[in-house]
């Protein structure tokens, strides 16, 4: 089945000059870019995007994390795009993460671990709205 993904380089791949090199291993993985650019969220904003995470512990060094600099989000297209994108991204934690995994090679620790990628198509559809409109998501 096609489906449609949110990807999301986190600040610190950003800071570690990895945004080409992880979406070429999306591009190289089969998935397609349908839609992408690069924002700076604002605390209140990167809470409004967590927020089903607002009861874990880690949501306040998360939100302050995801608000610290610029990220690249991206609309992936493809093939099981939300299974495929994650397993790309490998295990949460960089350090459970198989080699070759974007969290291997670019993150950092189970909180700057590089990259984000929704993890149901529910999930999916309110985090691509959430930076995208339709005008901005192009057919491939
Ligand atoms: P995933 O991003 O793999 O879907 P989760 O949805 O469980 O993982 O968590 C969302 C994000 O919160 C993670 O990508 C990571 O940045 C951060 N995070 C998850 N677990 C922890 C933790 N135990 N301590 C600190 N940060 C965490
Ligand atoms: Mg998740």
């Amino acid at each position: 089945m096609i489906e449609r993904t949110l990807s999301i380089v986190k600040p610190d791949a950003v800071t570690k000059n990895a945004i080409g090199a992880i979406l070429e291993t999306f591009e190289n993985g089969g998935l397609t870019v349908v839609a992408t650019k690069m924002v700076k969220l604002t605390k209140a904003q990167a809470e409004g995007f967590y927020a089903v995470h607002s009861e874990r512990p880690f949501f306040p060094t998360l939100t302050d994390f995801m608000s610290e600099g610029p990220i690249v989000v991206s609309v992936l297209e493809g093939e099981n795009a939300i299974a495929r994108h994650r397993e790309l991204l490998g295990a949460t934690d960089p350090a459970e993460a198989e080699e070759g995994t974007v969290r291997k090679r670019f993150g950092t620790n189970i909180e700057r671990n590089a990259t984000h990628g929704s993890d149901a198509p529910d999930t999916a559809a309110f985090e691509i709205g959430y930076f995208f409109n339709a005008l901005e998501l192009h057919r491939r």
